[in-house]
Order: structure tokens, then sequence, then C-alpha cells
């Protein structure tokens, strides 16, 4: 169980989901925190557990067909993130984990399978893998720099109206309509590894942000050195 003075961060299920170092995602979230004096507590919640419903910021990642299927399962089963994000929590949901937050997705044959329904999305099999890096430019509205990570998945994602793309993609395949991932309220999905906050530090901050307001700048020479390598590695012509 979470406790009330720390800021608690939510692994789920890294016995299912946590391909392509994802599980990264945790460490940027807790190492931002604690450079600016924010004690934290991270709870992996493996997919035998329930999901505690009193966490701040809670992190899903990507993985294969099978453990997908089964997380979503278990997940709409437990209902205890749904009631998470009702009370105001952070999410963060990445590739398997972000097409698992729609109504629907595309199994290991293709079939529709349901999804968790809190995002206003549906995803199926697209015409080919999406493997690659990733660049995207983010919704003004959020104020975050161009976005970068790699991708691989086969999946597409549509999205409804009741969610905003999170991200213009410049290059790679994201949803598959020109966007990358969506928002919607504390709730965002990304097609992004590397891990997608490691590439993004300011999209940890936006996380942090939401749950425990202003943040104090930090020395980001390192983050920055890497997202410059790897922007123009893949903008060369
Ligand atoms: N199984 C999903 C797809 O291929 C997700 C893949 C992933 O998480 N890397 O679309």
């Amino acid at each position: 169980m979470p406790s009330d003075s720390a800021l608690s961060i939510v692994w789920i299920y890294p016995d299912l989901l946590s391909t392509y170092g994802d599980q990264g995602n945790v460490l940027v979230l807790e190492q931002r925190a604690r450079r600016r004096g924010i004690e934290t507590e991270t709870i992996h919640v493996r997919s035998a557990d329930p999901v505690p419903e009193n966490g701040d910021i809670y992190l899903i990642g990507g993985g294969e067909d099978r453990p997908q299927i089964l997380a979503a399962e278990r997940l709409r089963r437990d209902g205890g993130l749904h009631r998470a994000i009702a009370r105001g929590a952070a999410l963060l949901a990445v590739c398997a984990g972000y097409q698992i937050m729609g109504s629907t997705f595309g199994g290991e044959e293709g079939q529709p399978v349901d999804g968790i329904g809190l995002l206003d999305i549906s995803s199926s099999r697209g015409p080919a893998r999406a493997v690659g890096e990733l660049v995207a430019e983010v919704d003004a509205a959020l104020g975050l720099p161009t976005l970068t990570g790699f991708e691989n998945h086969m999946g597409v994602t549509h999205l409804g109206p009741g969610v905003r793309p999170l991200s213009r993609t410049v290059k790679g395949i994201g949803n598959g309509d020109g966007f990358e991932g969506c928002y919607a309220g504390h709730v965002v999905g990304t097609y992004l590894h590397g891990p997608a906050l490691a590439r993004n530090p300011a999209l940890a901050d936006l996380l942090l942000s939401w749950r425990v307001g202003q943040l104090t700048p930090l020395d980001d020479s390192h983050y920055e050195a890497l997202r410059q390598e790897r922007l123009s590695t893949v903008m060369q012509p």
C-alpha cells in the first residue's frame, strides 16, 4: 500500500509488460523527484496482485501479444487503475500498455481483444510492423520539446474525440495517422520506448508536476547530449 507522505510511483505488471527497458521510466521519475528533494516510494505490482488505488503516478510498459492480452484481462477485472485515475493519479502507458487503455486492440492473430476503456482510443493491426526511431512535435498546449524514442509494434491506434494527440510525427509511424500517442486529463499514452522518460525528461517532469505542482529546474546537460545525438542522427538527410 502506498504511504501518504512520499510520492508513490506504481509500476504495473513488470512480470508481463516490460520490454525495451521501459522500467527505466520508473528510475527516471524516482531520480528527478529525489534530485528536487521529493521523497518517493515505488511499488511493483505483479499481475497476481491488486493495483493500489491511492498511488500518485502509474507506469505500464510494452510487451508481446499474449502477455498484453493477459494484462488487459487482469487490469479490467482488478479495477484499481480505473479508481486511481478517477482520484486524479497520473499515468504513462507505453506501446502494449497504451493500446490496452483503449476499447480494443489487435491480438496475436489480429483478432480484436477488449481493452480497459481508460482512453477513448481503439487499436488494430496495421499493414506492417513499425520499427525504428521516432521523432514527434508535441501538442503546443503541453509546452514540451520534441519527442525522441524508438518504436516496435504492429498495432495502429485510432483516436476518438475524448483524447488529444500527444504529438505530430516527424519521423516514424506512431499511431499510424501522422500522430504519435495521445493524452486526456493526466493520462498519457505513447508508442515511445527509449525509455521514453530518459529520452524526454520534460515528459517526466510533466507527470511529476501534475502531482506535486511547480518543479525547480535541473541541470539536464547529460540528457540533452543524448537527445541531441539521437535527434541529429535520425534527422540526417
Ligand atoms: N503487441 C503490440 C503490437 O505489436 C505491442 C508491442 C509492444 O509493446 N512493443 O502492436
